[in-house]
């Protein structure tokens, strides 16, 4: 579900027509639905509330502290994976007590203040990490929880003694080096060992290898607590899919159906750590068509987005759908799909204006006609658009706004060209 849709053949975001924010705020511009990514948070809340579970918002998806802000409100946790996230979560006002710190490469920098903010969990990835955990927390007098990381691509079977070694990734241990873990490090005093994360990629069309990867660690966590071990909480990570195209990933109930069985049956708390899941729909990209151009065989749209604004499909390959914001009414779209057919459609390249043979955000794709000047949406652009967005060509940064019902404001201003060069003087 989103709250995008054309009225009248006009493109509204909740109560605002897209036409008026362009024409306020200029393009490009981020377009967000509040209404869209607090349903997502509430719908993830929901479904795990038979079991003790904090849904962490991956904050690298999308970081706008006004969007973060909201989220805490609305009692959501986050994921950070830096000290700038760390400090984009202070200053939305976020539970501290509700924070993961993830990601392979911490720096004592950053583990120093998530230590002193007292966030509430660290993910740890590797022996060497958390013997620096340890050692930095008893330098500062501080204590805090750790969730070791552990690689479910081992199998906890038979077929271990194939995959061991060869599945040594950067990312957390494998299921054999776990318990070589705890029993090396869990009496530390300073730093509580008392969870297990899983990472289980991004999400695909289907809940099973979200299953499977509990039912794995489900072993190591029994044995764990035979030796004696504590463990309490299973940090279920990686993200979950997103509807690039209507209606075409399992829902937040779904995968609570195949999850929360597992962990009831076991007393553990959960830890979500959903990105795109909750902000990719909520986020769209509204661009002015610049020209229109044909030459040999094909049509080139040349938008006054670029590769900078959103990269995804250079970087990706992604998939985004696309579609004038102002169509005549017969071209109205009924869902967002990859092949839509409908009679006087045109075949083109939807380019932005950088000089890189990748700056393009659709090839070969079937649209209503496109004219000069005409606004085009780029959809479910929430997640990894603006985030990943740079000053490449030095062009600013476009401006995010926020929609609620019927009223907008702008929650990000478009940088100036004085922003490009501020910290260059
Ligand atoms: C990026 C990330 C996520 C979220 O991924 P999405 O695909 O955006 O949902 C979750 N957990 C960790 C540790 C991450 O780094």
């Amino acid at each position: 579900m989103d709250s995008f849709v054309y009225k009248n053949g006009r493109l509204f975001a909740e109560g605002v027509d897209v036409a008026r924010i362009a024409e306020q705020v200029g393009t490009p511009v981020y377009i967000y639905s509040k209404a869209t990514f607090m349903d997502h948070l509430k719908k993830i809340q929901a479904a795990y509330a038979g079991i003790d579970t904090t849904a962490c918002y991956s904050i690298k998806a999308c970081g706008n502290i006004n969007i973060l802000r909201l989220l805490a409100r609305a009692g959501s946790g986050f994921d950070i994976v830096s000290g700038g996230e760390l400090y984009r979560a202070q200053q939305a006002g976020a539970d501290m007590k509700k924070i993961v710190f993830a990601g392979v490469g911490k720096t004592d920098k950053e583990i120093i203040e998530a230590l002193n903010a007292g966030i509430a969990w660290f993910n740890i990835e590797s022996e060497q990490e958390l013997e620096n955990l340890i050692k930095l927390c008893k330098q500062h007098g501080k204590k805090t929880k750790a969730a070791l990381r552990v690689n479910p691509d081992i199998k906890y079977d038979s077929h271990r003694h194939i995959t061991t070694g060869v599945k040594e990734t950067k990312f957390g241990v494998d299921i054999e080096r776990a318990q070589k873990v705890f029993a090396q490090y869990a009496a530390n005093g300073a730093v509580e060992l008392s969870a297990i994360h899983v990472h289980l990629g991004s999400g695909g069309k289907t809940i099973d290898p979200y299953v499977n990867g509990v039912k794995k660690v489900m072993p190591l966590i029994d044995d764990l607590r035979k030796k004696g071990y504590t463990i309490d909480t299973l940090d279920l990570g990686g993200g979950y899919g997103a509807d690039y195209e209507t209606d075409t990933v399992p829902s937040a109930a779904d995968y609570a159906s195949g999850i929360v069985p597992l962990l009831k049956e076991k007393k553990l708390k959960l830890i979500l750590e959903p990105g795109k899941s909750i902000i990719a729909n909520a986020g769209l990209l509204l661009t002015r068509t610049l020209f229109k151009k044909t030459g040999g065989e094909k049509t080139f749209v040349i938008v006054d987005a670029g590769m900078n604004d959103l990269i995804r499909p250079c970087l990706y390959d992604a998939f985004h759908f696309i579609w004038p914001a102002v169509v005549d009414k017969k071209f109205v779209p009924e869902k967002r799909t990859k092949d839509i057919e409908m009679s006087d459609m045109e075949t083109v390249d939807v380019v932005g204006p950088i000089c890189e043979s990748t700056d393009y955000f659709a090839k070969d794709r079937t649209l209503p006609p496109v004219q000069r000047g005409d606004l085009v949406a780029i959809f479910t652009a929430g997640a990894y658009g603006f985030s990943m967005a740079g000053n490449y060509n030095a062009r600013p940064m476009p401006a995010e706004v926020l929609v609620e019902g019927d009223t907008f404001r702008i929650i990000r201003k478009r940088q100036t060209y004085d922003d490009l060069v501020t910290l260059e003087k």
